[in-house]
């Protein structure tokens, strides 16, 4: 096999490139309550007031200001209380000069009364058989009333489309009645992992052979970034095999991940495999570790995303490259979110490409310190087990020590904006 000289590019490049093959977004509509984790295909609007009328924060009475202008614990004054409302009640009364409402907590205001009292700031007794309340002290129109409207007013975008639906938002959904809700649908990635090393998770370990770790990891990526991802199975390294798994497989999913095989050994087929298929390389190199055989092609309008079959490299090419891909379709925050730290160990090796160190954050009082989590080689599984962060140390550095500040991604905070662009 030719062995072709591979032309890195730089990490901002590549998903440039990646981001300019976008997947058309298609939407659906869901129960509510299937939509958690899910992407809004539509703003949320509200179609009314919050609160839709002037209503009782507190348990207590409902009065007139005016009745206690001259009130004070000297000299209290007496209201009679002429009915009692809870929540979802309305009076039957209109409150008149001297009275005053039993009212609970989210019961709309009797009209005629503009305060709340609280229970604690008034006396409750009982004269002629009627019930009355002392009151020693005086109230301004509007006190202790939830106005309408002071949340939210009719007619505002409270949320916009692309926003994740947290609990938060299922609030705001039913609030306004969405019994069911668009959401973007879930990109479908397939995923082949290549390697005739490679065992099933349920497999005895054999000489020479390992478990296929990266089908699971990836995965999971996918699921979590929002995608749906599709097992197909692992592959020997057998050319022809691969590669009618791979054309066949591309006829159902929207894009493919295979895991292996994009390396320069004997028996690395993919691009080989690309090439037959008539796909489009848009890189096969990128200046980066762990990774830098990460190899992006397309083909008819998909896009096949090949990772190497090393652990950690598999994962910061998932992060990288498929993340921002699968976020762009659901019209979602595509980037792993970026933030200053101090590095809280030693990196002495030199970083010849842009280098993604698996690490840990610690949010301490003094400063946000992060450190590496283990083994620092692309091969490492447990690296990335216990690894909240990237630690990118950029190309063309040296060495770096305890103190220095780094740039870090963090694994569970989006942002809109590219870390790669300045
Ligand atoms: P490759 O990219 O195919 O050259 O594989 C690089 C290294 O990653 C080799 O040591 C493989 O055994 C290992 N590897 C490949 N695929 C997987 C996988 N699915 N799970 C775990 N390790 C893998
Ligand atoms: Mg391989």
């Amino acid at each position: 096999m030719v062995v072709e000289r591979r032309k890195p590019i730089q990490i901002g490049e590549g998903v440039k490139r990646v981001m300019a093959h976008p997947l058309k977004s298609k939407s659906e509509e869901l129960n509510i309550e299937e939509t958690l984790d899910r992407f809004l295909a539509e703003p949320i609007i509200a179609d009314h007031d919050v609160p839709p009328f002037d209503r009782s924060p507190y348990d207590g009475f409902a009065l007139r200001a005016g009745d206690t202008k001259h009130a004070s614990a000297e000299t209290p004054v007496q209201l009679e209380v002429i009915e009692e409302i809870g929540a979802g009640q309305v009076a039957t009364s209109q409150l008149r000069q001297g009275q005053a409402i039993r009212i609970m907590t989210g019961a709309s205001i009797p009209d005629g009364a503009d305060a709340v009292s609280m229970f604690e700031v008034v006396k409750e007794y009982e004269k002629d058989m009627k019930q009355m309340i002392e009151v020693g002290r005086k109230f301004t129109p509007g006190q202790n009333i939830a106005r309408q409207g002071e949340d939210t007013e009719r007619g505002t975008v409270l949320i916009k489309e692309g926003t994740r639906i947290t609990p938060g938002v299922t609030a705001l959904l039913a609030t306004f009645g969405y019994k069911t809700v668009n959401v973007y649908q879930k990109p479908k990635i397939g995923i082949y992992a290549t390697g005739t090393e490679l065992l099933n998770i349920d497999e005895p370990l054999q000489p020479g052979k390992i478990r296929n770790s990266n089908a699971y990891m990836i995965s999971a990526q996918i699921r979590k970034m929002g995608g749906d991802p599709l097992y197909l199975g692992k592959l020997a390294d057998d050319f022809e095999a691969c590669f009618r798994a791979i054309s066949t497989a591309l006829e159902d999913v929207d894009a493919l991940v295979t895991t292996g095989g994009v390396s320069v050994g004997d028996y690395d087929y993919l691009p080989a495999i690309y090439e037959k298929l008539g796909a489009t390389t848009l890189f096969n190199k990128i200046a980066m570790r762990p990774g830098s055989v990460t190899t992006v092609a397309e083909y008819e309008g998909k896009l096949l995303f090949g990772l190497s079959g090393n652990p950690s490299a598999c994962f910061v090419g998932g992060e990288l490259f498929v993340r921002p891909f699968i976020k762009q379709a659901v019209k979602s925050m595509p980037y792993l979110a970026k933030m200053k730290a101090v590095l809280a160990k030693d990196f002495p090796k030199p970083n010849p490409f842009t280098r993604l160190v698996r690490g840990k954050i610690e949010y301490a009082a003094e400063g946000v310190r992060v450190a590496p989590t283990g083994l620092d080689k692309s091969s490492s599984v447990t690296s990335i087990a216990k690894a909240d962060i990237f630690i990118v140390l950029p190309g063309g550095t040296r060495g770096f020590r305890t103190g220095d500040e780094v740039e870090v991604l963090l694994f569970n905070n989006e942002s809109d904006q590219n870390p790669w662009e300045k």
